[in-house]
Protein backbone atom coordinates (compact mmCIF):
# COMPACT_ATOMS: atom_id res chain seq x y z
CA UNK A 1 0.00 0.00 0.00
CA UNK A 2 1.41 3.39 -0.72
CA UNK A 3 -1.30 5.75 0.49
CA UNK A 4 -0.48 6.91 4.29
CA UNK A 5 -3.34 6.48 6.90
CA UNK A 6 -5.28 8.05 6.80
CA UNK A 7 -5.56 9.86 3.23
CA UNK A 8 -7.61 12.47 2.30
CA UNK A 9 -9.52 12.07 -0.57
CA UNK A 10 -10.85 14.91 -2.73
CA UNK A 11 -12.98 15.28 -5.68
CA UNK A 12 -10.07 16.88 -7.35
CA UNK A 13 -7.78 13.54 -6.28
CA UNK A 14 -10.18 11.58 -7.41
CA UNK A 15 -10.93 12.98 -10.56
CA UNK A 16 -7.19 12.82 -11.18
CA UNK A 17 -6.84 9.21 -10.54
CA UNK A 18 -9.83 8.46 -13.33
CA UNK A 19 -7.96 11.10 -15.85
CA UNK A 20 -4.39 9.19 -14.87
CA UNK A 21 -3.28 7.11 -11.66
CA UNK A 22 0.24 8.50 -12.61
CA UNK A 23 -1.22 11.86 -12.02
CA UNK A 24 -2.79 10.69 -9.14
CA UNK A 25 0.60 9.22 -7.57
CA UNK A 26 2.57 12.35 -8.77
CA UNK A 27 0.43 14.75 -7.23
CA UNK A 28 -0.85 13.39 -4.12
CA UNK A 29 1.77 10.35 -2.89
CA UNK A 30 4.87 12.36 -4.24
CA UNK A 31 3.14 15.91 -4.18
CA UNK A 32 5.56 17.38 -7.09
CA UNK A 33 4.03 20.72 -7.34
CA UNK A 34 3.68 22.05 -10.91
CA UNK A 35 6.81 21.56 -12.58
CA UNK A 36 5.73 22.85 -16.18
CA UNK A 37 3.32 25.29 -17.14
CA UNK A 38 -0.11 24.20 -18.48
CA UNK A 39 -1.29 25.86 -21.12
CA UNK A 40 0.92 28.40 -23.28
CA UNK A 41 0.99 31.56 -22.98
CA UNK A 42 1.32 31.14 -19.43
CA UNK A 43 -0.02 34.50 -18.42
CA UNK A 44 -3.06 34.35 -19.95
CA UNK A 45 -3.62 31.00 -17.72
CA UNK A 46 -2.75 32.73 -14.49
CA UNK A 47 -4.15 35.87 -14.78
CA UNK A 48 -7.27 33.64 -15.34
CA UNK A 49 -6.96 31.64 -12.02
CA UNK A 50 -6.31 35.00 -9.89
CA UNK A 51 -9.22 36.39 -11.64
CA UNK A 52 -11.09 33.17 -10.67
CA UNK A 53 -10.13 33.48 -7.31
CA UNK A 54 -10.67 36.70 -6.40
CA UNK A 55 -14.43 36.31 -8.15
CA UNK A 56 -14.72 33.38 -5.44
CA UNK A 57 -13.71 35.40 -2.82
CA UNK A 58 -15.96 38.87 -3.65
CA UNK A 59 -19.05 36.31 -3.91
CA UNK A 60 -18.41 34.79 -0.45
CA UNK A 61 -17.56 38.43 1.13
CA UNK A 62 -20.93 39.38 -0.36
CA UNK A 63 -22.36 36.54 1.09
CA UNK A 64 -21.36 37.05 4.42
CA UNK A 65 -22.97 40.30 3.74
CA UNK A 66 -20.33 43.28 2.53
CA UNK A 67 -22.82 44.89 0.15
CA UNK A 68 -21.87 44.30 -3.23
CA UNK A 69 -21.17 48.18 -3.71
CA UNK A 70 -18.34 47.73 -1.48
CA UNK A 71 -16.78 44.91 -3.62
CA UNK A 72 -17.22 45.80 -6.94
CA UNK A 73 -14.48 48.32 -6.34
CA UNK A 74 -12.06 45.07 -6.62
CA UNK A 75 -13.60 44.06 -10.12
CA UNK A 76 -10.74 45.80 -11.98
CA UNK A 77 -10.56 43.65 -14.86
CA UNK A 78 -12.95 43.24 -18.16
CA UNK A 79 -13.66 39.52 -16.88
CA UNK A 80 -13.93 40.70 -13.11
CA UNK A 81 -16.25 43.45 -13.69
CA UNK A 82 -18.20 41.17 -16.55
CA UNK A 83 -18.44 38.32 -13.89
CA UNK A 84 -19.66 40.30 -11.32
CA UNK A 85 -22.28 42.25 -13.21
CA UNK A 86 -23.38 39.20 -14.18
CA UNK A 87 -23.61 37.89 -10.14
CA UNK A 88 -25.28 41.03 -9.20
CA UNK A 89 -28.44 40.52 -12.20
CA UNK A 90 -28.32 36.91 -12.19
CA UNK A 91 -27.45 35.76 -8.61
CA UNK A 92 -29.71 33.12 -7.16
CA UNK A 93 -32.58 34.09 -4.57
CA UNK A 94 -31.76 32.54 -1.67
CA UNK A 95 -34.24 34.38 0.78
CA UNK A 96 -35.41 32.08 3.54
CA UNK A 97 -32.13 30.23 3.35
CA UNK A 98 -29.60 29.68 6.21
CA UNK A 99 -25.95 30.46 3.93
CA UNK A 100 -23.05 28.37 4.56
CA UNK A 101 -20.07 29.97 2.20
CA UNK A 102 -16.90 28.70 1.88
CA UNK A 103 -17.38 25.56 3.75
CA UNK A 104 -15.67 22.35 4.33
CA UNK A 105 -16.94 18.90 5.43
CA UNK A 106 -15.66 15.57 5.91
CA UNK A 107 -16.36 12.15 6.75
CA UNK A 108 -14.10 9.18 7.56
CA UNK A 109 -14.29 6.03 5.41
CA UNK A 110 -12.23 3.07 6.37
CA UNK A 111 -8.92 3.49 6.96
CA UNK A 112 -9.06 7.11 5.10
CA UNK A 113 -11.14 10.15 4.69
CA UNK A 114 -12.86 12.70 2.16
CA UNK A 115 -13.31 15.86 2.33
CA UNK A 116 -15.00 18.73 0.28
CA UNK A 117 -15.09 22.53 0.44
CA UNK A 118 -17.94 24.26 -0.73
CA UNK A 119 -18.18 27.48 -2.34
CA UNK A 120 -21.81 27.78 -0.79
CA UNK A 121 -24.37 25.32 1.32
CA UNK A 122 -27.85 26.92 1.23
CA UNK A 123 -29.95 24.89 3.78
CA UNK A 124 -33.46 25.43 4.82
CA UNK A 125 -33.65 22.53 7.75
CA UNK A 126 -35.67 19.75 7.02
CA UNK A 127 -36.61 21.28 3.39
CA UNK A 128 -34.08 22.18 0.81
CA UNK A 129 -30.33 21.69 0.65
CA UNK A 130 -28.70 23.29 -2.13
CA UNK A 131 -24.91 23.18 -2.96
CA UNK A 132 -23.68 26.05 -5.27
CA UNK A 133 -20.37 25.83 -6.91
CA UNK A 134 -19.27 29.10 -8.78
CA UNK A 135 -17.82 28.24 -12.18
CA UNK A 136 -15.45 30.60 -14.42
CA UNK A 137 -14.93 28.28 -17.42
CA UNK A 138 -15.05 30.03 -20.57
CA UNK A 139 -16.93 27.23 -21.84
CA UNK A 140 -20.30 26.44 -20.70
CA UNK A 141 -19.70 22.41 -20.38
CA UNK A 142 -22.60 19.70 -21.02
CA UNK A 143 -24.83 18.85 -18.36
CA UNK A 144 -23.54 15.19 -19.12
CA UNK A 145 -20.36 15.93 -18.63
CA UNK A 146 -20.54 17.54 -15.49
CA UNK A 147 -23.13 14.56 -14.20
CA UNK A 148 -20.41 12.43 -14.26
CA UNK A 149 -17.23 14.30 -12.78
CA UNK A 150 -16.36 13.62 -9.54
CA UNK A 151 -17.14 16.82 -7.96
CA UNK A 152 -20.90 16.65 -8.75
CA UNK A 153 -21.11 12.98 -7.33
CA UNK A 154 -18.84 13.41 -4.16
CA UNK A 155 -20.49 16.55 -3.16
CA UNK A 156 -23.79 15.68 -3.20
CA UNK A 157 -23.34 12.45 -1.70
CA UNK A 158 -20.67 13.91 1.55
CA UNK A 159 -23.47 16.73 2.17
CA UNK A 160 -26.05 13.66 3.06
CA UNK A 161 -23.61 11.68 5.07
CA UNK A 162 -21.89 14.90 6.96
CA UNK A 163 -23.92 17.90 6.71
CA UNK A 164 -26.25 17.39 10.05
CA UNK A 165 -25.09 19.77 12.14
CA UNK A 166 -26.16 21.99 9.56
CA UNK A 167 -30.12 21.33 9.09
CA UNK A 168 -30.48 21.59 12.56
CA UNK A 169 -29.23 18.41 13.67
CA UNK A 170 -31.85 16.41 11.32
CA UNK A 171 -30.72 13.81 9.02
CA UNK A 172 -30.85 15.72 5.31
CA UNK A 173 -32.54 13.12 3.03
CA UNK A 174 -30.82 12.59 -0.49
CA UNK A 175 -34.31 13.89 -2.30
CA UNK A 176 -33.63 17.21 -0.45
CA UNK A 177 -30.22 17.93 -2.45
CA UNK A 178 -29.36 19.77 -5.35
CA UNK A 179 -26.25 20.81 -6.55
CA UNK A 180 -26.24 23.79 -8.90
CA UNK A 181 -23.19 25.23 -11.12
CA UNK A 182 -23.21 28.32 -11.64
CA UNK A 183 -21.29 29.73 -14.49
CA UNK A 184 -20.00 33.84 -14.36
CA UNK A 185 -19.87 33.60 -18.31
CA UNK A 186 -23.37 32.40 -18.80
CA UNK A 187 -25.32 33.53 -15.77
CA UNK A 188 -28.87 32.53 -17.15
CA UNK A 189 -27.40 28.99 -17.81
CA UNK A 190 -26.99 27.10 -14.59
CA UNK A 191 -26.30 23.34 -14.23
CA UNK A 192 -28.83 21.71 -11.83
CA UNK A 193 -28.62 17.90 -10.59
CA UNK A 194 -31.10 17.00 -8.36
CA UNK A 195 -30.33 14.11 -5.77
CA UNK A 196 -31.78 10.76 -5.23
CA UNK A 197 -31.17 7.32 -2.18
CA UNK A 198 -30.40 5.55 -5.60
CA UNK A 199 -27.87 7.96 -7.14
CA UNK A 200 -26.58 8.18 -3.27
CA UNK A 201 -26.32 4.36 -3.37
CA UNK A 202 -24.84 4.07 -6.39
CA UNK A 203 -22.24 7.31 -5.48
CA UNK A 204 -21.16 5.67 -2.10
CA UNK A 205 -20.66 2.03 -4.15
CA UNK A 206 -18.42 3.96 -6.40
CA UNK A 207 -16.60 5.91 -3.86
CA UNK A 208 -15.52 3.06 -1.55
CA UNK A 209 -14.53 1.26 -5.10
CA UNK A 210 -12.31 3.63 -6.09
CA UNK A 211 -10.79 4.17 -2.94
CA UNK A 212 -10.56 0.78 -2.19
CA UNK A 213 -9.02 0.25 -5.99
CA UNK A 214 -6.73 3.21 -5.08
CA UNK A 215 -5.37 1.51 -1.79
CA UNK A 216 -4.85 -1.21 -3.86
CA UNK A 217 -3.06 0.18 -6.73
CA UNK A 218 0.84 -0.54 -7.22
CA UNK A 219 1.85 0.73 -10.65
CA UNK A 220 -0.34 4.14 -11.14
CA UNK A 221 0.23 3.57 -14.74
CA UNK A 222 0.27 6.19 -17.08
CA UNK A 223 -3.57 7.41 -18.68
CA UNK A 224 -3.84 5.55 -21.89
CA UNK A 225 -4.97 8.06 -24.25
CA UNK A 226 -2.61 11.59 -24.64
CA UNK A 227 -5.29 13.74 -24.87
CA UNK A 228 -4.98 14.32 -20.75
CA UNK A 229 -1.63 15.06 -20.89
CA UNK A 230 -1.45 18.37 -23.47
CA UNK A 231 -2.42 20.18 -20.38
CA UNK A 232 -0.55 18.38 -17.34
CA UNK A 233 1.90 20.06 -15.68
CA UNK A 234 3.70 16.67 -15.37
CA UNK A 235 4.28 15.95 -18.95
CA UNK A 236 8.04 16.18 -18.62
CA UNK A 237 8.05 13.51 -16.20
CA UNK A 238 6.22 11.22 -19.17
CA UNK A 239 7.87 12.45 -21.64
CA UNK A 240 4.50 13.18 -23.27
CA UNK A 241 5.49 16.62 -24.84
CA UNK A 242 7.43 19.33 -24.03
CA UNK A 243 5.23 21.77 -25.61
CA UNK A 244 2.13 23.13 -23.49
CA UNK A 245 -1.56 22.94 -25.16
CA UNK A 246 -2.73 26.56 -26.49
CA UNK A 247 -4.48 28.49 -23.75
CA UNK A 248 -7.43 29.09 -26.36
CA UNK A 249 -8.18 25.42 -26.78
CA UNK A 250 -8.25 24.65 -22.66
CA UNK A 251 -11.31 24.59 -21.52
CA UNK A 252 -10.76 22.62 -18.41
CA UNK A 253 -11.42 24.27 -14.80
CA UNK A 254 -8.31 26.26 -13.21
CA UNK A 255 -9.00 26.71 -9.73
CA UNK A 256 -6.42 27.74 -6.84
CA UNK A 257 -4.86 24.71 -5.39
CA UNK A 258 -7.03 23.06 -2.62
CA UNK A 259 -5.55 23.31 0.87
CA UNK A 260 -5.25 19.45 2.04
CA UNK A 261 -3.61 20.58 4.78
CA UNK A 262 -6.82 20.91 6.78
CA UNK A 263 -7.37 21.54 9.97
CA UNK A 264 -9.37 18.31 11.23
CA UNK A 265 -10.32 20.17 14.76
CA UNK A 266 -11.95 22.68 12.79
CA UNK A 267 -14.40 20.78 10.99
CA UNK A 268 -17.82 19.02 11.10
CA UNK A 269 -16.97 15.77 10.63
CA UNK A 270 -18.91 12.53 12.20
CA UNK A 271 -18.29 9.47 13.15
CA UNK A 272 -19.95 6.03 11.88
S1 LIG B 1 1.61 13.83 -18.53
FE1 LIG B 1 -0.01 12.43 -19.08
S2 LIG B 1 0.71 10.42 -18.33
FE2 LIG B 1 1.92 11.99 -17.30
S3 LIG B 1 0.87 12.40 -15.37
FE3 LIG B 1 0.12 13.88 -16.87
S4 LIG B 1 -1.71 12.95 -17.73
FE4 LIG B 1 -0.57 11.32 -16.73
Amino acid sequence: MMLSTPFTFSQSSLQDYNDCPRRFKLRYIERLMWPAVETEPTQDYERHQQEGSLFHRMVQQNIIGIPTEKLAVMAQSDNLSKWWDAYIQHAPNLDGYTLFAEYTLSAPLGDHRIVAKYDLIAIKPGEKAIIYDWKTYRKRPKNDYLAVRWQTRLYSALLERAGNHLNAGAPILPEQIEMVYWFANYPTEPARFSYSKAKSQRDWGLIAKTIAEIDAEKDFGMSEEERPCKFCAYRSYCDRGKKAGEWDEFNGEIEAEENFEIDFEQIGEIAF
